[in-house]
């Protein structure tokens, strides 16, 4: 008998996560797999900070720290919105969490009633749909394709709001398709939303320095927007800190108390040490990532240069994150060495064992046409494995 919850049962599994873990073990079992999956940059957490954090543990920061983050971290994160983005959050409106999913999974449980609408521009990250579901939403999927750059129009926008929508979603630059909406677009989305005041806006800018566009636009800097978005931020991803389990928020001040609710009963403060070593991250002059920076942007070249020259693959050019997110459909319905391809996840799978390289399905990110590659790995790396794949595919 299945005695686990309704909840727990109705849930998917992380698709991403589900990969990497798959690629791990084929790896141990002595497979030479190549393992495209995980987002994780593939570099080592600046000294500077590594250095805040052994003074930390020296300085015996050992006990909870406040619900709500330490009182000169929220400081130094409010400096960090003001000098990135041109948001004038105060302490008050900072939450800091356990990694930027913690956080998103806080806002869902805080804002969401039974049956709400939360329009979900897909491609979207992967852990969106379930934490949403999870908290009694409804993800609203708008769907885009590679032909407008996976972006939404707000036309499109428009179009899907209903009197039960309570809040839109979305990362900018875009995990999966590196999508980076500009002020432009932004405004044009924000337009819509002037005439329904009463939807709130969930702008993900974990990707933000991870941006070969020279322009980045968070939405709540445009007029009418910033008491009715939240941005979330964190550490993982531009400082290379995935393990170290550090995000925030800036947000409408009754939204961030509400966030510290949730969290005082579910985990308490984030890791103390974790938190000390980010005051030096977000107090670092950004200009510190550059050569982490530099070589995202050399091996998206590569990427879309080597995957453009395989037939059958249609891609955008990625302007951020380390992610590329080429449309495989033309191979639907086609048999590769006695294999039936039918969809995304027989596509992926079938590179998986043709070519030892591990992706994600598109179907996990909302688009069905599509597969998703993390280019956070070595030119060398991402040569071979754009090789076995042209090779499985010939
Ligand atoms: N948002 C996006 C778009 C992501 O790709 C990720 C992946 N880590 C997260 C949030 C969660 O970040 P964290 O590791 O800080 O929980
Ligand atoms: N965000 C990363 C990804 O999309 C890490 C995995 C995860 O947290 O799901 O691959």
């Amino acid at each position: 008998m299945n005695q686990l919850s309704d909840r727990i049962n109705n849930l998917s599994t992380s698709q991403t996560l589900a990969m990497a873990a798959l690629a791990r073990e084929l790896k141990a079992q002595g497979k030479d797999i190549i393992s495209l999956s995980l987002g994780e940059p593939d570099f080592n957490t600046p000294d500077f900070i590594k250095e805040a954090a052994k003074k930390a543990i020296d300085e015996n920061y050992s006990t909870y720290s406040p619900v709500d983050g330490y009182a000169d971290l929220k400081e130094a994160i409010c400096r960090k919105f003001k000098r990135d983005n041109n948001l004038d959050y105060t302490p008050a409106n900072v939450v800091v969490s356990t990694g930027a999913k913690q956080s998103l999974y806080n806002i869902a449980q805080v804002m969401l009633n039974e049956g709400d609408e939360v329009i979900l521009p897909a491609p979207y990250w992967v852990s969106y749909f379930e934490i949403i579901k999870m908290s009694g939403g409804i993800p609203v999927e708008v769907a885009t394709s590679v032909d407008t750059d996976f972006k939404i129009t707000a036309a499109q926008l428009e179009k899907a709001i209903t009197p039960k929508t309570k809040m839109i979603w979305y990362s900018s630059p875009c995990n999966p398709s590196g999508s980076v909406y500009s002020r432009e677009e932004l405004t044009a989305l924000a337009e819509v939303l002037a005439k329904h005041p009463n939807i709130y806006v969930v702008a993900d800018e974990i990707y933000e320095h991870i941006n070969f566009s020279g322009t980045f636009c968070s939405i709540a800097s445009i007029p009418g927007m910033f008491e009715r978005t939240i941005t979330v931020n964190g550490v993982a991803k531009a400082f290379a800190m995935t393990g170290w389990r550090i995000g925030y928020i800036g947000a409408p001040e009754f939204i961030a108390k509400a966030c510290t609710k949730m969290q005082g009963q579910v985990t308490s403060g984030a890791n103390s040490i974790a938190q000390r070593a980010t005051i030096a991250a977000v107090d670092a002059d950004p200009k510190v990532l550059h050569h982490m920076v530099e070589a995202f942007h050399k091996r998206r070249d590569l990427v879309v240069g080597l995957i453009k020259a395989i037939p059958g693959l249609k891609i955008n050019v990625p302007e951020g994150a380390f992610y590329v997110f080429p449309d495989v459909s033309s191979f639907f319905g086609k048999t590769l060495r006695g294999t039936e391809i039918k969809n995304a996840d027989d596509f992926s799978m079938y590179l998986l064992s043709e070519a030892n390289v591990a992706t994600v399905t598109g179907d996990a990110f909302g688009n069905p046409d599509c597969i998703r590659f993390s280019y956070a790995t070595s030119e060398e790396q991402l040569t071979e494995a754009l090789k076995r794949i042209k090779e499985a595919l010939a």
